[in-house]
C-alpha cells in the first residue's frame, strides 16, 4: 500500500513501502530540518495514500 508524509513544511514524501518511506523521510528531515527523525516518528506522520 502506498503511504505518504506531508511534513509540516509542505514537502510531501511518498513510497511504496515503509521502509523507502522512513528513509526518505529521515533524509528530508536531516537536510531540510537539521533534525533527526526516529522510524516511530516518521511511521506516526505516515498516512495511507
Ligand atoms: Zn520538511
Amino acid at each position: 500500500m502506498n503511504k505518504v508524509i506531508q511534513c509540516p513544511c509542505g514537502y510531501v514524501i511518498r513510497a511504496d513501502d515503509e521502509e523507502a518511506l522512513v528513509s526518505l523521510a529521515q533524509q528530508h528531515a536531516r537536510e531540510t530540518h537539521s533534525m533527526e527523525l526516529t522510524a516511530e516518528e516518521a511511521l506516526a506522520m505516515a498516512q495511507p495514500e
